[in-house]
């Protein structure tokens, strides 16, 4: 692993599922790029909802800016609620994946709930299907259709704050009922014990394999 590409439907999901291996990745002089599929403008009224593009644009840009991750503004954006698998966006990344080399893209779960979720993984994993490491990420909190139960995890110990950090550059919208950010901080707690099995206040991040391949 030393190109990495992490890629959301929306601007916070990267940070949400791979904020602290991102910048724990970046500490140790990878490669990291984190790359967007939709515009992310929410108008989700009967449950107070509300996201608009130009702010999470920038506050994005901020949060890469905190983990030292290289934002990718290749793609065409679709809006959002309404991505589908295109051969467009696929094309760009799979383009993006060549020209630099990626050997290790990070996408949503293909067991998601949440629409876009579903297809960005559809879009990334088929753009990505000669990188030699492929891991899956879940974001949001959702109970999903297949258990998401992951077999490989990042000790993010020393880069939680930064994902803290990350997260607060995001508006009230992201931070679904006032509780994701602190709920996924949590479950990186939770996590991080079960990778440790000690009294240490540590964290870790998990994912699922789709794929990882060992060259000679
Ligand atoms: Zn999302």
């Amino acid at each position: 692993m030393q190109n990495i590409l992490v890629i959301g439907a929306h601007y916070d999901d990267a940070e949400l599922g791979a904020g602290g291996s991102m910048a724990k990745w970046i500490k140790e002089g990878k490669n990291v790029y984190k790359l967007t599929l939709t515009d992310n403008v929410t108008n989700f009224e009967k449950k107070g909802i509300k996201v608009q593009a130009e702010s999470s644009i920038k506050e994005s840009s901020k949060a890469c800016e905190v983990l030292g991750v290289s934002e990718v503004i290749i793609i065409d954006l679709v809006e959002c609620t309404n991505l589908i698998f295109n051969k467009k966006q696929m094309q760009q990344i799979e383009s993006f994946i060549i020209d630099y080399k990626i050997d290790t893209i990070v996408i949503h779960y293909t067991s998601d709930i949440q629409q876009d979720h579903i297809h960005a993984a559809t879009i990334s994993y088929v753009a990505g299907r000669y990188c030699d490491n492929i891991l899956m990420y879940q974001s949001n909190k959702y109970i999903l259709p297949e258990a998401f139960y992951p077999r490989y995890f990042v000790d993010v110990t020393k880069t939680i704050e930064l994902k803290k950090e990350a997260l607060a550059c995001y508006g009230e919208g992201h931070n679904r009922y006032n509780s994701l950010f602190d709920m996924t901080i949590a479950q990186n707690r939770v996590e991080g014990y079960k990778v440790n099995m000690n009294e240490k206040e540590s964290y870790a991040e998990s994912f699922m394999i789709m794929k990882m391949v060992e060259r000679s």
